[in-house]
């Protein structure tokens, strides 16, 4: 069933047969992607026959990595709703605003999409135990989906997660440790561990799985438009996985004559206290530097080195898009912003977008009349400890 032909590392080329548990490219250490026979996907993959199939990410079935169907871990992941921000717009002066709220997934966020992906995988490779480090969401979505494939889920959080994280993981029984650090000493915890305890490793992008969900975020936004894409895409970077994610998905589409060659301006957004992919952009370099005292209330977006900075890097300056960073006031104040305007309770990652905009608006790098889509990645009652009463 599967188009996949193999994985390809995204640094050095180095190529992989599929069908094999991998991490990490074993030449030279960086994240390795999945490739397809796409004119074998095309020939089903076609907007008409999308019409009649299932409301979720996996109606993409023939550019997902699964081989046998019945190795699908889904809890009715994606299809999310992008709606049109009009009240919320106005105050802006902009007209085509868009947000896709991808809150509304199983344990609400977009973490869902690549956690689908990425256990499906561990099921149909004869994974027992996985293990990822998490400053949140990640690990929610882990939980959950290890626990619908019958599988063992040991997560590794920072001690200032949202203590909704920490509770709704223990309630879908993973195995949980709260770690006195930052994501990335959480991290290093499961490569300490992982080979004595027997753990597969689902860290952001050092398996090539969950960015195979995300990317779903890029076909959805083409389809949900009729088959074209916005002129900007904001959106909150961490790791970076769905816009990596996003920007695979693109030239696939193209590949397979679903869209043209025209591309969004992409944009990260981060939070003032851990921006290492705006500094990098801002100074032109293609690897960013572990930022250091990352921190911010946006624990999505406290990731301070991303292992692949350069594949973020390369797709804003390819779109023409930008960087930028917005204080943690700044975000916070934009989820009363949007939630009085739009009635939507967003997660404060993508409530940074909104002071991002007012930002490039500013500076002329964003007009009034462009079609903008806002990512609101996740849940803001998922950070009531951190928003006060
Ligand atoms: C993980 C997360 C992000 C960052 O996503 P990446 O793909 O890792 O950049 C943004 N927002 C929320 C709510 C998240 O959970």
């Amino acid at each position: 069933m599967t188009n996949v032909t193999h994985l390809e590392c995204a640094a050095c080329g180095a190529i992989y047969p599929a069908g094999q548990l991998r991490n990490l490219c074993t030449v030279c250490g960086k994240p390795l992607l999945v490739r397809y026979d796409l004119a074998r996907a095309s020939a089903t993959l076609t907007r008409e026959s999308l019409a009649t199939r299932r409301a979720d990410m996996w109606r993409y079935r023939e550019v997902m990595p699964v081989d046998d169907d019945a190795n699908i871990v889904s809890l009715g992941e994606g299809w999310t709703p992008l709606l049109h921000a009009r009240r919320l717009g106005t105050s802006l002066g902009m007209e085509r605003l868009l947000i896709k709220d991808e809150s509304l997934n199983p344990t609400q966020s977009f973490k869902a999409r690549g956690m689908s992906a990425a256990v499906s995988m561990a099921r149909e490779l004869g994974v027992r135990k996985l293990a990822a480090p998490s400053a949140g969401n990640a690990a929610g979505a882990l939980a959950a989906y290890a626990a619908s494939a019958g599988i063992d889920a040991y997560l590794f959080m920072p001690r200032d997660t949202p203590r909704a994280n920490i509770v709704e993981c223990r309630q879908t029984g993973a195995r949980v440790t709260v770690i006195d650090g930052l994501i990335t000493d959480c991290g290093a915890e499961v490569a300490r561990r992982k080979d004595a305890e027997g753990w597969f490793d689902v860290s952001t992008l050092k398996e090539p799985y969950r960015v195979e969900g995300k990317k779903t975020l890029g076909y959805e936004l083409a389809e949900q438009l009729g088959w074209r894409l916005p002129d900007v895409i904001l959106y909150p970077t961490g790791g970076g996985t769905g816009l990596i994610g996003m920007w695979k998905a693109f030239d696939e589409m193209e590949s397979m004559g679903l869209i043209g060659s025209k591309r969004p301006r992409m944009v990260t957004v981060q939070a003032a206290g851990c921006a290492p992919i705006v500094r990098a952009f801002e100074s032109g370099m293609r690897h960013a530097d572990e930022f250091a005292n990352a921190a911010t209330v946006a624990s999505g977006l406290r990731v301070p080195k991303a292992i692949g900075d350069f594949l973020i890097l390369d797709a804003l300056r390819a779109s023409g898009g930008t960087a930028v960073a917005v204080t943690d006031d700044e975000l916070l104040a934009a989820v009363g912003e949007i939630g009085r305007l739009e009635g939507l309770f967003v997660a404060p990652e993508g409530a940074a977008c909104l002071p991002a905009i007012r930002m490039l608006l500013e500076r002329g790098e964003l007009e009034r009349d462009e079609e903008v889509v806002l990512f609101n990645t996740g849940a803001g009652i998922k950070y009531v400890d951190v928003m006060g009463k």
